[in-house]
């Protein structure tokens, strides 16, 4: 069983784009920010009908050399065949995160007579065109180059500030240009970063509803299925992706935006990311402390994924002793905990560590009234396990088909180093998480 049990009809990107908001059964109201997506073969060519739509007079465009090639010359050959005129600013492709010089050279770059940000590219110019759309409330139309990660359609931008990596609010496309065309002609390792991104989502929404069950948090199965649906229809065209079908880029690329934008309806992460996100952002961390190796946001959360079906496989054996579980947490050391902390992640973890001593983490009666439910909770558990995750062999055998990474060590890091960056996992960021739950039945010794 490689899929969810449970899906619902296709997802129609372009519905959802269109419908207006909508009161969900969930309690919230939903609406996409993103206001359009062009889909299709050839899409770039109604770039002028789109300015024109924005009332547009002059394109500020972004790109870096690699996007110029990919899709930035074509651009650049377009707008001046319709007399648009326009200015550039073009990126060094040798950086591999977004900060705060290169924020500052876009807004030093850019020119106030210009009404339309043209941003080319995938993660690194988007996060940083949807900043400076933000800042300087201009409409901004993306031209992805590649499926590689799931942030078209989200409001928020990942950078590197003081040396660390945050999430700052921004804002997303207005208009999201995938041309089929370029998308499957982008290098191959981003492809699979897409996928990889995507199978991510097996293990967040399996985490959501876990949460949700234990901590009474909210979740939408509205959005879940979104999730469930976009993951179906990748898994079932993923092997054209080898050789870059178009049905199978197009069902990647509907999925990563679809990510998007449940995470924008539920107004939290929880639909895109879960565990498997936070081994990544341990990697990332370690890599911008330690220069430790790393590879793309996609491909790590691909091989977060692998990993976490191995621990989840572990979950499925084990009897909740509550015992067991009271002996361990009086055993939990703060100070051990820092320094496990501090030595792993550096500087990066200073931020962390200040919020240990008020964590929910080390607080023993919540701790005491979590266990309490967690035996009526387990067969519920075990059976949203059940119902999300996809076989662990047979999704590592289709990950070797299409030559996408399953281990930590092909990229660098020594496969030993994963159970104690699991661990780790739960302190990352306020979210109830699968190691969470190790900590809690005591099957962690930090
Ligand atoms: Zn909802
Ligand atoms: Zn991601």
């Amino acid at each position: 069983m490689i899929f969810s049990t449970i899906y619902s009809d296709n997802m129609d990107i372009q519905k959802i784009l269109s419908s207006p908001a909508f009161s969900c059964e969930c309690g919230k109201i939903h609406k996409a920010q993103l206001k359009e997506a062009i889909i299709e073969n050839g899409a770039i060519q109604k770039l002028p009908e789109i300015i024109k739509k924005y009332k547009g007079t002059k394109v500020f465009l972004v790109a870096d050399e690699n996007t110029m090639k990919a899709a930035g010359n074509s651009c650049i050959e377009i707008l001046n065949q319709n007399n648009i005129p326009y200015k550039t600013s073009i990126l060094d492709a040798e950086r591999a995160e977004p900060d705060e010089h290169l924020i500052g050279k876009l807004a030093f770059d850019f020119s106030p007579d210009c009404d339309i940000i043209l941003g080319i590219g995938t993660g690194v110019i988007n996060d940083l065109c949807k900043i400076l759309a933000n800042i300087t409330d201009r409409t901004f139309i993306l031209v992805a180059t590649a499926p590689s990660m799931d942030g078209f359609a989200s409001s928020t931008s990942s950078i590197i500030k003081n040396g660390l990596k945050v999430s700052i609010n921004s804002r997303c496309a207005d208009c999201l240009f995938a041309d089929v065309d370029i998308l499957k002609n982008a290098p191959y390792d981003m492809i699979i970063a897409g996928f990889g991104d995507m199978l991510a989502k097996y293990i967040s929404i399996c985490e959501w509803r876990i949460g949700n069950i234990v901590t009474g948090e909210y979740y939408c199965e509205y959005v879940a299925n979104m999730m469930r649906t976009a993951l179906k229809a990748i898994i079932e065209n993923a092997d054209g992706l080898k050789n870059r079908d178009d049905k199978a880029i197009i069902s990647l690329m509907n999925g990563l935006i679809l990510a998007g934008i449940a995470a924008d309806y539920a107004g939290v992460s929880r639909p895109a990311s879960g565990v498997e996100h936070y081994y990544s952002h341990i990697w990332d961390m370690r890599h911008l402390e330690f220069n430790t190796p790393w590879s793309l946001h996609g491909i790590q959360c691909g091989v977060g994924t692998c990993l976490a079906l191995k621990e989840y496989e572990k979950i499925k054996d084990i009897t909740p002793n509550k015992n067991l579980a009271l002996a361990s947490f009086e055993k939990y050391d703060i100070a051990k905990t820092k320094k496990i902390i501090s030595e792993h992640l550096g500087k990066s973890g200073n931020e962390i560590i200040e919020k240990l001593e008020t964590s929910d983490l080390f607080n023993r009666e919540k701790h005491k009234e979590l266990l309490k439910n967690i035996p009526t909770h387990w067969d519920k558990i075990l059976e949203i396990i059940n119902e999300e995750l996809p076989c662990r062999n047979e999704l590592i055998l289709l990950m070797n088909k299409l030559k996408a990474p399953t281990k930590s060590s092909y990229f660098g890091i020594p496969d030993s180093e994963n159970h104690q960056t699991f661990l780790i996992t739960k302190y990352i960021r306020d979210k109830y998480i699968l190691s969470t739950l190790y900590k809690e039945l005591g099957l962690s010794d930090f």
